[in-house]
């Protein structure tokens, strides 16, 4: 009898207690996932470019894409079935349709209204001028591992044009411009396929990853890398990152003039390209633009702003220690240099945002925020904004009241204009995208 009793609480222990776990886990899932469409309810934005589309009919409710997105609360579950709830925050990753077991998920582009202001591409990242591609975050799609297939995919489209067509001297076959991931990707393609190209960039070599902040961890996908095949790392440090493509791209040979910046382009009737820089005139065939979205950090336009203790991008923020310091801006860049800033010895930092809460922010740095806020390692003052930046102070309107803080540094993050106007002028159409992202699922498949 006493056996019988003994293996019954064994074996309730061994099978309850996982059971129990199991179902408590599934619970706090709801939980988190009603809170999640329930702040989509309250802030829920259309997707800006890509997204996931449900097939609810084939959705079976295992929340396998909910629980992947690295963005967070993109997707929810609603009466057992996958919804978008902040479709603004999807940049592409694609994982919930990589996991998703029966399928029911695919990647697409906004629609028409939504996408209004990207570029019309074809699913060749051709634009509407023949010949002119698109790669990389110019065409709506972010991540470091879709501009690295995109410049790949522009060139192998290129190749196969280009092979009947008969060179004319002093026009390459290919100008690429900027030098991020997807023109890296695009010239190191070049150079494996054997054309003549050249590569314009106006800053330096890495695009927006140079400028990330110094030993930031990189995220990224298996991606094929032209000249090197399978890149597998999923997680490393910007420096790595960096020091892996000067690797690859030093063993190529790649030639590249930085420091010259494109300011127009035009294709005559005979389908040569002129472009201009701000060092000379250059000639080609073929004209790959990746030239990210980045463009240039947006000014607030007051008076004070052309100081030089002002900055728009913070690298090292272990240079700055016991300083006075106001970080302008409510998205994630701004946040996270706050608290980068705010855990320096010594400095006193003050984010000031002009609305009344965060509301577009990752939801890490949502949590981590709150941790600095109570911690006094960053101070929040929301309804604000800069009136006057003086050499030492600012002046701030809060809530309609004038404020004078102590200050030896500013940060600005109030986003960059993209070069919408230089894409109109250079003739690009804007609109609908044919683009399913079925591209990039394939890419996926590829590599
Ligand atoms: C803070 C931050 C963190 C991120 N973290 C990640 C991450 O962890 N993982 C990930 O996958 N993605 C991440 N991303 C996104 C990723 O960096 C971008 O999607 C990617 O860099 C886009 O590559 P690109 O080549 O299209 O453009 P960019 O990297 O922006 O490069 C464009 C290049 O073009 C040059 N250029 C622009 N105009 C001209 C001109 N007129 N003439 C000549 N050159 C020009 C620029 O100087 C620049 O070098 C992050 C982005 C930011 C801002």
């Amino acid at each position: 009898m006493n056996d019988t009793l003994l293996s019954l609480g064994f074996y309730t222990l061994v099978l309850g207690v996982p059971l129990l776990v199991y179902l408590r886990k599934l619970r706090n899932r709801d939980r988190r996932a009603q809170e999640a469409v329930e702040k989509g309810k309250l802030y829920s934005e259309g997707p800006k470019a890509q997204h996931p589309q449900i097939d609810t009919m084939r959705c079976i409710g295992c929340q396998s894409c909910t629980e992947v997105c690295p963005e967070g609360d993109v997707l929810a579950m609603l009466g057992g079935k996958a919804v978008i709830v902040n479709g603004h925050k999807c940049i592409g990753h694609s994982l919930c349709a990589d996991v998703c077991p029966v399928g029911a998920i695919t990647m697409a582009m906004a629609g028409p209204s939504m996408g209004a202001d990207m570029p019309y591409l074809t699913a060749e990242y051709e634009t509407n001028v023949p010949n002119l591609f698109i790669a990389g975050e110019l065409g709506g799609l972010a991540l470091i591992k879709n501009a690295i297939h995109q410049g790949r995919q522009c060139i192998d489209t290129l190749v196969a044009r280009l092979a009947d067509q008969d060179r004319a001297p002093g026009v390459h076959d290919v100008v690429i411009i900027g030098a991020g991931p997807a023109g890296i990707s695009a010239s190191l393609r070049a150079i494996e396929a054997g054309l003549d190209y050249l590569t314009l960039e106006r800053d330096e070599i890495g695009g927006t990853v140079a400028k990330y902040p110094r030993q930031k961890l990189v995220m990224t996908s298996p991606v094929e890398f032209p000249m090197y095949g399978k890149f597998k790392k999923r997680e490393l440090s910007k420096e790595d990152l960096l020091a892996f493509w000067n690797q690859v791209l030093q063993r190529a040979d790649f030639k590249v003039r930085t420091g010259e910046r494109v300011d127009h382009l035009e294709r005559r009737d005979d389908g040569i390209f002129h472009i201009a820089t701000s060092q000379g005139q250059h000639h080609a065939r073929a004209v790959v633009l990746a030239l990210g979205r980045g463009g240039e950090p947006r000014k607030l336009g007051v008076k004070g702003e052309q100081l030089p203790k002002v900055m728009y991008r913070l690298i090292e923020a272990d240079h700055y220690v016991n300083r006075k310091i106001l970080v302008v801006g409510g998205g994630d860049s701004a946040i996270e240099a706050a608290m980068g800033l705010g855990r320096q010895q010594g400095n006193q930092v003050t984010l000031s945002y002009r609305k009344e809460s965060f509301s577009r922010i990752k939801e890490r740095n949502a949590q981590r925020i709150q941790e600095d806020i109570h911690s006094g390692k960053v101070r929040v003052l929301f309804n604000s904004s800069p009136v006057e930046i003086r050499e030492d102070s600012v002046i701030l309107d809060v809530q309609g009241e004038s404020q004078e803080l102590p200050n030896d540094y500013v940060w600005i993050f109030a986003g960059g204009t993209p070069p919408t106007a230089f894409l109109k002028k250079i003739g690009i159409s804007f609109g609908m995208q044919d683009i399913t992202l079925e591209a990039s699922r394939e890419a996926r498949q590829a590599t």
